[in-house]
């Protein structure tokens, strides 16, 4: 994760002068309304549609796709797997690894596995590209996703190169949404999976990506690339398999148990 804490009044504001600065006083209202939507108030289809819009021709993305996205949101869930940082974001190091690619290794295997039990898979990011956390939130809101899961590696910063495990984050005062259970299943599936040390499931996440977005959501960090042994085994497609395995299965666990 790598002391990118994220979230609290420091967003909004932050939010609100990137809009005022960048995008003039049209963007500005449209923050507005994404600010306004925290509180679960019904946005109208001419809001919504212009904030899709807005997404579309940030993201560049195929209008068509997110038209067959939007149409199929009440099949299958919608599941928006977010590789934490990328581009000029490194994350943290050690290993010889970066941490934005591994989480990014990780991510894509977990798209795969997600998709092979029949859920759609949006990411923000499917390459080395950066992107803004504020950006990752607004696409998974503005999708109308069904579930967040953001994947990050951890490190230790002290002289303990033994530190290891998963550990994984949500926000427990958020009685809206369901993240303690998707938190949990994941958790206990990665675990289960990998046979990896358990450390702490923490309720207190004061990220952006598990307080911002609107669907249940957590944050895992898969392991301590710190550790030379377990970034030894995060390198390993073998390992990472079995832990995109984990978390697909207690993604899927969230939906039908
Ligand atoms: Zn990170």
């Amino acid at each position: 994760m790598n002391r990118k804490r994220r979230g609290g009044g420091g967003f909004l504001l932050a939010l609100l002068l990137v809009a005022i600065v960048s995008l003039g006083v049209p963007s500005f209202t449209v923050m507005m309304v994404f600010a306004a939507s925290e509180s679960h108030a019904p946005e109208t289809e001419a809001k919504a549609q212009q904030r899709t819009e807005k997404i579309v021709s940030e993201k560049k993305l195929d209008p068509k796709e997110l038209a067959v996205r939007k149409m199929t949101k009440h099949g299958p869930a919608l599941i928006v797997v977010d590789a934490g940082h990328g581009g000029v974001d490194d994350g943290c190091l050690g290993g010889g690894l970066l941490e934005k690619d591994v989480n990014l290794q990780i991510a894509l295997l977990v798209k795969e596995k997600l998709e092979e039990k029949g859920f759609q898979v949006m990411m923000p990011r499917e390459t080395d590209e950066y992107l803004a956390i504020e950006e990752r939130v607004e696409l998974a809101n503005s999708y109308q996703a069904d579930a967040y899961i953001s994947i990050h590696q951890n490190t230790y910063e002290g002289s303990d190169k033994s530190v290891c495990g998963i550990e994984t984050w949500y926000d427990g005062g958020d009685k809206t949404r369901d993240n303690e259970k998707l938190a949990r299943l994941v958790h206990q599936e990665a675990l289960k999976s990998t046979g990896a040390k358990e450390r702490k499931l923490w309720d207190i996440a004061d990220y952006c990506v598990t307080n911002k977005t609107l669907m249940p959501a957590c944050l895992i960090e898969t392991g301590f690339l710190s550790n030379p042994e377990e970034s030894r085994r995060l390198s390993s497609k073998a390992y990472q398999e079995k832990l995109a395995q984990g978390i697909a299965e207690g993604i899927a666990l969230y939906f039908t148990s």
